[in-house]
């Protein structure tokens, strides 16, 4: 082992990491794929049932033309590799007072980009969608294409077809150690070293710990996903009547769920966990207050949820960077090192497209959108 060499070594084979290897082997590069455990696993990111996808995104609308690319990746995805519920439309609903940011920032990528977009004032929520009870100062934007990516089947399927196109997966291999000399990168594990052109670190929670002295300005964020019984009649919470959601409260709060699946019925908070220094040594067990704590913000828009039994817990890493925009793009002062982290709690719904990017910027090409808003660059 260790003496063959490849065009591009991708450290890290989670969301972002299986979708670089799928697209780079299916390109024709000969690519060698690296996990500490064996995707799709419970220790990192990528992991618990669902993934909120949307198109009409409140966070800024220079995501939508990514986003629209991403759906169409991910319906190749769930094509090609035999998964038909990998992506599951069932809309969305996102709610908050009229100038909230969630409110405010959907109604502008729908106007910029020229998408559907319906608005309920709180009489036809209360009307369309009775499962919700919300504050008297609430509207409702409906999201036609929201739905649902389920993450195991996204990392299994970008896995199973970039080996199918030839990739070499090592699972269960820690990378201990990378260098990067004018000949080209070399990657060190417990079972030997590896050589290649260009490096992709997608590792995650795990990204500072591997970028040692070059490290970024990440921070990590321990989040308690919760499966209940659904909060009122089961039928009313099928994916069939029920919408994935996102509410933002006066405070700030977000709160955010799904239709019932085969664990249950799935809400959590997004941001405001409990901030940790690594991901290694990271409790996975969520305990009662962890629940109680979703439980409590859940119940704000779902009162019987006071008294639905809890099915299921998780633990889930956020990875976050200062203004909770993603990093992708060359390590500052490397030319052949790229990064992709620092999801920010939003970004299972890019990997398709991030791993087109990523292997596009790998082979020295340019990828098909700009991505210098995500460059690891803008923090020095
Ligand atoms: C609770 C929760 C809910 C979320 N909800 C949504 C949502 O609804 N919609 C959405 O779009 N996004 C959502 N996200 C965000 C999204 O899931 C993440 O942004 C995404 O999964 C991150 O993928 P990743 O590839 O960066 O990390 P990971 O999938 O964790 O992959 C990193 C990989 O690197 C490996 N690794 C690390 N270090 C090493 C090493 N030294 N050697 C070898 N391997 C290594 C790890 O083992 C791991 O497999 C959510 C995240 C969480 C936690």
């Amino acid at each position: 082992m260790g003496t063959e060499s490849f065009d591009v070594i991708v450290v890290g084979l989670g969301a972002m990491g299986s979708a670089a290897a799928f697209h780079l082997a299916r390109d024709g590069a000969r690519v060698l794929g690296i996990d500490q455990f064996a995707p799709p696993h419970t220790m990192g990111s990528s992991h618990g049932e669902s993934r909120i996808i949307r198109e009409l995104y409140y966070e800024h609308p220079m995501y939508v033309p990514l986003l629209q690319r991403a759906y169409t990746l991910w319906e190749a995805l769930a094509r090609d590799s035999g998964t038909p519920n990998l992506l599951r439309t069932t809309g969305g609903l996102f709610m908050g007072a009229e100038t909230s940011a969630v409110v405010r920032g959907v109604r502008r990528s729908a106007h910029d980009h020229g998408l559907p977009c319906t608005v309920l004032d709180r009489e036809a929520l209360r009307q369309q969608f009775p499962q919700f009870s919300v504050p008297e100062s609430f509207v409702g934007v409906y999201d036609p294409r929201a739905g649902i990516l389920d993450p195991e089947a996204c990392v299994r399927a970008h896995l199973t077809l970039a080996q199918h196109h030839g990739a070499t997966v090592h699972t269960n291999t820690r990378v201990l150690n990378w260098n990067e000399t004018t000949e080209g990168v070399s990657v060190e594990t417990a079972n030997g070293t590896f050589k290649g052109n260009r490096l992709i670190l997608a590792a995650g929670a795990w990204t500072n710990a591997l970028l040692g002295e070059r490290a970024l300005p990440l921070t990590l964020e321990r989040q308690t996903i919760v499966w209940f019984d659904p909060p009122g009649s089961p039928a009313n919470y099928e994916p069939e009547r029920f919408p994935v959601f996102l509410g933002e409260f006066s405070d700030g709060q977000l709160v955010y769920g799904f239709p019932t699946l085969g664990r249950g019925w799935k809400a959590a908070v997004h941001y405001q966990g409990e901030s940790v220094a690594t991901a290694d040594g990271l409790d996975h067990t969520a305990d009662a207050r962890d629940i109680e704590r979703v439980r409590t913000a859940v119940a704000r828009m779902f009162p019987s949820l006071w008294h639905a039994r809890v099915r299921e817990a998780a633990v889930c890493l956020y990875t976050d960077s200062p203004d909770l925009r993603f990093v992708v793009g060359a390590l500052p002062g490397s030319l052949r090192v790229i990064v992709c982290s620092a999801c920010s709690g939003h970004g299972f719904k890019f990997a398709s497209v991030m791993g087109e990017a990523l292997a596009a910027l790998a082979m020295g090409n340019s990828p098909s959108f700009d991505f210098t808003p995500f460059d690891p660059g803008r923090f020095s």
